[in-house]
């Protein structure tokens, strides 16, 4: 038999199948057009007052002025005065398997809590985030629970549970030795990531991986190795110049967690399509990830909440070192043109809350609210190869998220979240 050609888009074409089909079968006759009136259209670009966008069945017919749109007979229309509708939000870093350390450590979840009990967990986490406006999200890691994200996407994409559109990363993949938990040296552990080395270790856990369903692979390019120690590379050259061949031979992607230069280097270097976090990056390394295209997804987010709940009460005090580091990666980063991707690390801090990232990059790290609110939609879409989303066009996917005022002018209108709609279904009005 000939190879299949499973590329991202054709199974996220046949997730939209399902989708389609699950909520036709639940709604006769099907659910009317929608037309939606909101004061002004943001397109993944610009904005558009007085604009309208008509929505048939699960993508968007038409958008632009309203006197140009006319809605066919029996059309709902949905008045959303002094509104912004905007393309559904894309999360480009969450961990819907994870909850805030503050009411759990990572350890204690990864080791006490069941998979039913984590998994029944990030159902309510999914329905958090797509009624945050969320339509899609890039999951990187189930951190110890195998491949629950399969199957959660599964139950998504078959309408038994409200949640975004999922890219998922299964298990992710560490270095022996270098990941946790870590308890006594006469205890085997299980670990956050599934551990694999050197040639037939790697091309086996990639293939095994995308086998039972990863839409992308995840590496953890450095790590500390022990307690209390900083991060260092993990895998050679070698090994993730393999992950990427591997993975992108059966049209993945690979996205690694990196924030030492060396550890950026090398995963720039093998191929990797975006870096998460970049702690530790210089001016050097970011005018490399520029020249190969790699985008930075800083997770601001992220470190601002760990260094809160080890105790930094923010606005007193000198700030943490762990946040100065940050503020000058990112600063090399811009000065060194990189792309940037937005994803908070959501599940270290609470699902839904993940506007967080995008209200940190503009209050705290000098984007402009445009800028944030263009990368959270038409950018992270453009990165993730996501070309039927993240903008309003004909054509397109119906994921569309209607805040009360002006997001592009004020970034905290993003938390003001009065409609949203995932493939022609409406969640929230
Ligand atoms: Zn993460």
């Amino acid at each position: 038999m000939p190879a299949v050609n499973t590329s991202l888009r054709q199974l996220l074409a046949g997730s939209l199948l399902l989708l389609t089909f699950a909520a036709t079968a639940q709604t006769t006759p099907p659910a009317p057009a929608l037309l939606l009136r909101p004061a002004a259209v943001f397109d993944g670009e610009t904005m558009h007052p007085g604009w309208v966008v008509l929505v048939e069945g699960a993508t968007i017919k038409a958008a632009g002025p309203a006197a140009q749109i006319s809605a066919p007979a029996g059309a709902r229309t949905v008045e959303l005065p002094g509104q912004t509708l905007l393309p559904g939000l894309i999360e480009g870093h969450s961990h819907l398997l994870l909850h805030p350390y503050n009411e759990t450590t990572w350890n204690d979840q990864v080791l006490l809590e069941s998979q039913a009990l984590r998994v029944a967990r990030a159902t309510a986490h999914a329905r958090a985030t797509l009624l945050a406006g969320y339509t899609t999200t890039r999951d990187l890691g189930t951190e110890g629970a195998d491949y629950a994200d399969v199957g959660l996407k599964q139950a998504i994409d078959q309408g038994f549970i409200p949640g975004p559109r999922l890219l998922v990363a299964t298990r992710a993949l560490v270095a022996t030795g270098s990941y946790g938990p870590k308890l006594s040296v006469d205890v085997e552990v299980p670990q956050g990531a599934q551990e694999a080395d050197g040639t037939d270790g790697i091309v086996r856990a990639v293939r095994e991986q995308i086998g039972k369903g990863a839409d992308i692979i995840k590496v953890y390019a450095d790590y500390r190795w022990g307690k209390g120690e900083p991060s260092r590379p993990t895998f050679s050259q070698e090994e993730l110049t393999l992950i990427v061949q591997t993975a992108r031979g059966a049209g993945r992607p690979v996205v690694a967690h990196a924030s030492t230069p060396e550890g950026m280097r090398r995963a720039t270097l093998a191929g990797v399509e975006t870096i998460e976090h970049g702690d530790g990056g210089t001016l050097e390394v970011f005018k490399l990830m520029k020249q190969r295209g790699v985008a930075l997804c800083p997770t601001v987010a992220a470190g601002d909440a760990i260094s809160q709940y080890q105790g930094w009460k923010k606005g007193q005090g000198t700030e943490p070192e762990r946040i100065q580091q940050k503020r000058l990666s990112v600063q090399a980063a811009r000065k060194a043109g990189v792309t940037l991707a937005v994803g908070g690390d959501v599940g270290v801090f609470r699902h839904g809350d993940n506007s967080r990232e995008a209200e940190l990059l503009v209050q705290e790290y000098g984007f402009s609210p445009l800028e944030v609110v263009q990368a959270q939609t038409s950018g992270n879409a453009r990165i993730f190869h996501l070309l039927d989303r993240g903008r309003i066009q004909p054509g397109l996917l119906a994921d569309l998220v209607a805040v009360a005022g002006d997001p592009t002018q004020q970034i905290t209108a993003l938390r003001e979240v009065k409609l949203v709609v995932k493939g022609g279904v409406v969640y929230k009005e």
